[in-house]
């Protein structure tokens, strides 16, 4: 690997030559965009990312679980420079290329349930979204989409709609599209109402509210990203997709950041054994190349008429070989079974550190996408500030943390699942001195 695997401080971050990009990104770019981590990367593999100044920081998101490869995983790079070199777009509308379509056999073979399943390309997860909404509006010719408390799928007009978060997402971005219908979430910590009886009130207020004829999809996150890391209780997913399959409503996955390998298996559905209608993905596809799908029912992803869905660039030829090159690095290098380790190696060290420290509320996930929730001690009220210290803490010691959560209050850690099991217990090392020095 060309980036050393090992983290070292070598500045203040942001270094002074950060600093000065920094100043031009706030000449020239629009205040709205946000900054996590203020340093400017030169470099990335494996789990460092190396900015500028010279520092080594432990990257623990992935840049939001896409390079669950690593960053430039040599299998994307090699694919990408021979594509690249033999043509970059015609637009597979005009003229077709085998990536796109091997990447479309990969999916309908990688992706849950047993029948005949076909894919379409896109560029983002909310493109993907866009397109699956559409799909299941077409085909069940029905107009209602159903989503949950704390669910995220992006930040277009209609998928905005579908986003439960206000603040950022959808303050002062009115109005939004009609026709989609919000339930209660299961959220196991902050609730102690029994599975059963969510999908109970879930499917009282669809068929109250709605009406279950009218419903032309239920969309949810197998387990919730932006929203915190919720892991739905045993049954409800299962229950949804029952209750979707009854009522000839589709049951679409929404696998964008849960997707390949992340969860300990290829897909978060398989966990509960769930085959979706429809499975959105996009995030971990393609080793951080703009690339998303929509695969599902051959019968539904058919019953559009020609044309119906498209864009220019969707399934770029540069992308699909990124993506051809991101699963065979998934599989060659067994990545499902390298999340689960990486995934113990943290809850061990998080489960140590909440019993030393009762503002860790809660220590969830499954595989590398795990996170803890943090709390006013003694409470379950949401302590953000506390969160806001730790990653800043961390920051400084060269350990980038990402942060999710509709109360602002969930620590997330989405590694590259290439990253060595000495840089996760670092990075731990690290959060548990930040717990130990923040106040
Ligand atoms: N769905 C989920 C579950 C996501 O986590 C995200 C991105 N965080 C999206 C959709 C939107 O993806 P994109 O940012 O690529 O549009």
């Amino acid at each position: 690997m060309n980036v050393p695997q090992q983290r070292k401080v070598v500045t203040e971050i942001p270094g002074p030559k950060s600093q000065e990009i920094i100043k031009r990104r706030s000449e020239a770019v629009s205040a709205s965009l946000g900054m996590a981590l203020p340093a400017v990367i030169a470099n990335a593999g494996g789990g460092i990312l190396v900015d500028i100044d010279g520092n080594q920081i432990i990257d623990m998101g992935a840049g939001i679980a896409v390079v669950n490869v690593g960053n430039s995983a040599p299998s994307v790079v090699k694919r990408v420079q021979d594509q690249v070199a033999a043509f970059t777009h015609t637009c597979f509308m005009i003229a077709p290329y085998e990536g796109y379509i091997e990447v479309c056999e990969k999916l309908n073979e990688l992706t849950p349930g047993k029948f005949k399943k076909k894919s379409a390309l896109f560029n983002s997860g909310a493109e993907a979204l866009e397109n699956a909404v559409k799909i299941a509006r077409h085909y069940t010719k029905r107009q209602a989409v159903v989503v949950f408390e704390h669910g995220y799928h992006g930040r277009t007009n209609l998928t905005m709609a579908m986003t439960a978060k206000n603040m950022p997402y959808k303050e002062g971005f009115g109005p939004f599209t009609p026709e989609i219908y919000r339930m209660p979430m299961a959220y196991p910590f902050r609730s102690e109402i029994p599975v059963e009886h969510v999908l109970e009130e879930v499917i009282h207020k669809i068929e109250k509210e709605i009406g279950g004829k009218n419903v032309a999809a239920i969309v949810i996150e197998p387990i919730q990203g932006e929203g915190g890391f919720i892991v739905p209780p045993k049954g409800f997913l299962p229950g949804l997709a029952k209750y979707a399959k009854e009522n000839g409503a589709l049951f679409i996955a929404d696998e964008v950041q849960t997707g390949f390998a992340r969860t300990g298996v290829m897909f978060a559905c398989e966990d509960e054994n769930i085959e979706p209608d429809l499975i959105t993905t996009a995030k971990g596809i393609a080793g951080g190349l703009p690339l998303a799908a929509v695969t599902g029912r051959a019968e539904v992803m058919d019953e559009i008429h020609p044309s119906g869905l498209g864009g220019t660039y969707g399934g770029n030829p540069i992308a699909c070989a990124a993506a051809l090159g991101a699963i065979e690095t998934i599989q060659s290098q067994n990545l499902i079974a390298r999340a689960n380790e990486i995934g113990k190696i943290m809850v061990d060290a998080l489960k140590t550190m909440q019993a030393k420290y009762p503002a860790i509320g809660e220590v969830r996930g499954r595989g590398a996408m795990i996170a803890i929730e943090l709390v006013v001690p003694g409470s379950k009220d949401p302590n953000g500030e506390l969160l806001g210290k730790l990653v800043k803490y961390a920051q400084q010691k060269g350990v980038l943390f990402l942060t999710a959560g509709t109360y602002g209050n969930v620590l997330r850690f989405l590694p590259p699942l290439v990253i060595g099991d000495e840089l996760v217990k670092d990075a731990m090392a690290v959060l548990d001195e930040a717990f130990a020095n923040v106040k």
